[in-house]
């Protein structure tokens, strides 16, 4: 795949994941397209040589993996993690407010998103909702994308607040209301959201037992700058992992060894969920992988611990007005390559050996990095590397694409750089 080919996969997949639902689904249709099969943790498994598989958990996690032509009860797994979520609005139970005849719904924050950046534009409505089926304890849980712009969370007037641009502190609570429209009859009082997702779904109201509803930025992935240099998007951090890792198995050739690429819900909350990296669901699965392909309790752990995983997650280039955040030796640079992410407080998984790997793969397909480190005075950021291989103690690395504004609702990254992760994870599935 060339620039062009893979920033269309991007932008494709940028355009449809608007949750961690609707990532998962949409991964999970190119996956069927291309052959893989849909396997259950629930199941017991009969694993081929060769074959393609996959598994998701909770709707919002996915596993796939190809088990070589040549595999051995000794062959090596190599793992690539990501994450699905993205920080982000999320509807409450009971959700109608009546703001003085202005019609909202009562939110809650997810994850660390830069709030103001979430004001003044129009915005959407995604995720799940559980439906009762009558008769049944297993309720039907569908997807839903409202597709409209239905929401807007004004600013307050610059006449009403003269101070606004010496910055503004909002409170999550009472000042990120979104406005759905004026309460009037149509849109009955008491119950206008539930009644709209009725109506949308062609279901009774009451029938709505429970949603997972996130308030999401419709806006399309644009390209910037005078030779379209830049990407401005969206869920950028941590779409374009995805993409490179989805894309890296289905083009990687590797006959010997087993490749796998993990999906994770909650790296925006810290991990430790059911579906998050920082549970057991990524080791139980190498485990399952393991005992249907004949291996023994001894074999499965020395294939444990001959593994490798790239954790993939996005990176902060440096920002041009404010150079004196990043660090002084180290500044990564859009449009630079791909970025190696280094801790030695290991919010970052690192050490030498691993990185060691993924630079001589950069140096024998001629794949541009650069190295990033946060400025000894700056905390950073941590990712599901350290956590993931706390729980498989795999050889671990951090990489990513540089990008600036990470966690606005609107993100911007280098239009090359896609390429350079896709062509790394293409070398290190072959
Ligand atoms: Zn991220």
């Amino acid at each position: 795949m060339n620039k062009n080919q893979i920033n269309q996969q991007l932008f494709q997949l940028l355009e449809a994941g608007v949750t961690p639902f609707h990532v998962v689904s949409y991964v999970e249709e190119k996956l069927l397209g291309a052959g893989y099969q849909s396997l259950k943790m629930t199941e017991s498994w009969k694993l081929q040589k060769g074959g393609t598989y996959y598994v998701k958990h909770n709707d919002s996690s996915l596993f796939a993996f190809r088990i070589g032509e040549k595999v051995t009860e000794n062959s090596m797994i190599k793992m690539a993690a990501a994450h699905t979520d993205h920080p982000c609005l999320h509807i409450k139970p009971a959700p109608e407010v009546n703001g003085a005849g202005y019609a909202q719904v009562n939110v809650e924050v997810y994850g660390g998103p830069i709030l103001n950046t979430w004001l003044d534009r129009p915005l959407s409505v995604a995720g799940r909702i559980a439906i009762r089926e009558k008769g049944s304890r297993q309720p039907k849980v569908e997807l839903f994308d409202a597709k409209k712009h239905i929401l807007t969370i004004p600013n307050l007037a610059i006449h009403m607040n003269r101070d606004v641009n010496k910055g503004v502190e909002l409170n999550r609570q009472t000042d990120l209301l979104p406005i759905l429209g004026m309460v009037k009859e149509s849109l009955e009082e008491d119950n206008f959201f539930l009644s709209y997702l009725a109506k949308e779904l062609d279901v009774a109201m009451e029938d709505i037992l429970d949603y997972e509803l996130f308030i999401y930025n419709p806006e399309k992935p644009e390209f910037v700058g005078l030779e379209e240099e830049l990407i401005s998007s969206p869920r950028l951090d941590d779409l374009t992992s995805v993409c490179a890792l989805v894309q890296g198995l289905l083009d990687g050739s590797d006959k010997e060894s087993i490749s796998l690429i993990a999906l994770f819900n909650h790296e925006e909350i810290g991990s430790k969920t059911k579906q998050g990296a920082d549970s057991m669901v990524l080791n139980h699965l190498i485990d399952k992988m393991q005992i249907a392909l004949g291996r023994t309790e001894e074999q499965r752990i020395m294939g444990l611990y001959n593994g490798t995983l790239l954790s993939v997650d996005v990176a902060h280039a440096m920002h041009p007005n404010k150079q004196a955040k990043t660090d002084i030796t180290n500044k990564p640079l859009l449009n630079g390559g791909m970025v190696i992410k280094e801790a030695c407080v290991q919010s970052y998984a690192t050490d030498c050996e691993a990185v060691g790997i993924v630079a001589s793969l950069c140096l024998d397909n001629n794949i541009s990095y650069q190295k990033f480190v946060n400025r000894s005075d700056e905390r950073g950021g941590g990712t599901l590397g350290s956590l993931a291989s706390s729980m498989s103690p795999v050889k671990t690395i951090d990489i990513g694409v540089p990008m600036l504004a990470m966690h606005s609702a609107r993100e911007c990254m280098g239009a090359e750089d896609e390429l350079a992760l896709y062509q790394l994870l293409c070398a290190y599935f072959s």
